[in-house]
C-alpha cells in the first residue's frame, strides 16, 4: 500500500514515517518544502529505520506542482495531510501567511484526492480548534469557541472543509485528529523535533536551557485558578501520535463501513502544569533547569487535557508513554542534536 505523507520532514510527520517503515509494510512517499524543516530529516529516517523514502520539494499551495506527484504515482491509497504552518503567535502577527498556506494547501490535497480517487485521508487538526474551555476533560463532542488565533481558525475552517467535501462523494473517507500537546523524540535518540527559530513551546524551550543554548526558562504566569497556579496542558509523546495516525488509516482501509469523516482526540487524558511538567524533567536528566516565574502569555488557555475514550473506542488506540517518558526521550534528543 502506497502512502502519500505531506510534511513528512517535520516533527510529527517524520516519526509517523518512521512509526509506518517499522511496523508495517506501507510504501512512504513524502512531500516537503522544508519551510519549517530540512531534507536531512530523511538522512535520520533511514538511519532509524534502515529504509528509503521517495521525497518531493514541492510547495503544496502550488496546483500544478503538486499535481504532478500525484500523476506520477497514481496508487496512492492513502493520505496524510500534515504540511502546515503550526506557531500561535506567527499567526497573529501575520495572519495571511497562515490563512494562505494552511487553507491552500488542503484545498490543493483535496482536488487531487478527488481528481486521483484516494479513498482515505487522515488531517491533522489541534485541541486549539476548542478555544477557551469551560468543561473538562474535553470531548470531540464539545462544542467549538471562538478561535484564540489565525492558526487555530485554520484549524477549524479546515476540519470543515475536509467535512462538507468528502460528503460530496461517497468513495471518500476521512478522519481529523485533534493533537493535544505533542512532545518527545524517538526512542533512538536520532530523531526529533528542530526548532528552527526561538522554540516558542515548552518542552524545546526546557531541553534548550538545559543544555545552555537559552538562559532561562520564563514560566508564563503563576496565578491561574489551578493547583500551583500553572497552566495545565495534555502532553503526548510524538511516537503515539505517530501510532495512532497509523491506527486510524488501517482502519480506514479496513472497516469499509466506517463514518466518512470522523473527529478524534489525541491526548493522554492527563493534565500536567508547567511546574510538574518541570519537575518530570529535572527527575529524568538529573538537573536542575534554571527558570523564573514571569507574567502570563496572551492567548494562553488555563487548563485542557482530553477525554480520550473515543480514540480507544474508534481505532484502538491507547498512548504508552508518560510524562517521565516524553522528558527523557526529548532530552536524549536535545543531547544528541548538539552533537550533530
Ligand atoms: N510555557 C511556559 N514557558 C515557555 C513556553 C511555554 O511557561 O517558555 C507554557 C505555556 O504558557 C503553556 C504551556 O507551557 O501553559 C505549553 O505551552 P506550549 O507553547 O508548549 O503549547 P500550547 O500553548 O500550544 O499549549
Amino acid at each position: 500500500m502506497k502512502i502519500l505523507i505531506t510534511g513528512g520532514a517535520g516533527y510529527i510527520g517524520s516519526h509517523t514515517i518512521i512509526e509506518i517503515l517499522e511496523n508495517t509494510n506501507w510504501e512512504v512517499i513524502s512531500i516537503d518544502n522544508y519551510s519549517s524543516s530540512s531534507e536531512k530529516t530523511y538522512q535520520r529516517i533511514e538511519k532509524i529505520t534502515g529504509k528509503k523514502v521517495t521525497y518531493y520539494n514541492i510547495d503544496l499551495t502550488d496546483l500544478s506542482l503538486t499535481e504532478k506527484v500525484f500523476a506520477e504515482n497514481t496508487d496512492i491509497a492513502g493520505i496524510i495531510h500534515f504540511a502546515a504552518f503550526k506557531s500561535v503567535p506567527e499567526s497573529v502577527e501575520n495572519p495571511l501567511m497562515y490563512y494562505h498556506n494552511n487553507l491552500n494547501s488542503l484545498i490543493n490535497i483535496l482536488k487531487c484526492q478527488a481528481k486521483y480517487n484516494i479513498p482515505n485521508l487522515i488531517f491533522s487538526s489541534s485541541c486549539s480548534v476548542y478555544g477557551n474551555l469551560t468543561e473538562l476533560p474535553v470531548t470531540e463532542t464539545t462544542p467549538l469557541n471562538k478561535p484564540e488565533s489565525p492558526y487555530a481558525y485554520t484549524k477549524q475552517i479546515g476540519e470543515k472543509m475536509v467535512d462538507d467535501f468528502i460528503k460530496t462523494n461517497a468513495n471518500l473517507k476521512a478522519i481529523s485528529l485533534r493533537y493535544f500537546n505533542p512532545v518527545g523524540a524517538h526512542k533512538s535518540g536520532l530523531n526529533g523535533e528542530v526548532p528552527i527559530a526561538r522554540p516558542n513551546n515548552l518542552v524545546p524551550y526546557i531541553t534548550q536551557t538545559a543544555i545552555g543554548k537559552l538562559e532561562q526558562l520564563t514560566v508564563f504566569g503563576g496565578d491561574y485558578a489551578t493547583n500551583d497556579g500553572t497552566c495545565i496542558r495534555d502532553y503526548v509523546h510524538v511516537c503515539d501520535i505517530a501510532s495512532a495516525h497509523v491506527k486510524a488509516l488501517q482502519k480506514l482501509v479496513d472497516d469499509k463501513n466506517f463514518e466518512q469523516h470522523s473527529i478524534i482526540n489525541l491526548g493522554t487524558g492527563v493534565g500536567v502544569s508547567v511546574l510538574e511538567a518541570i519537575k518530570a524533567f529535572e527527575k529524568v536528566s538529573n538537573q536542575k533547569l534554571n527558570y523564573k516565574i514571569g507574567p502570563r502569555r496572551a492567548g494562553d488557555v488555563e487548563a485542557i487535557y482530553a477525554n480520550n475514550t473515543k480514540a480507544k473506542e474508534l481505532i484502538n488506540w491507547t498512548p504508552k508513554f508518560n510524562i517521565d517518558e516524553m522528558m527523557l526521550s526529548a532530552w536524549l534528543w536535545e543531547q544528541n542534536l548538539n552533537k550533530m
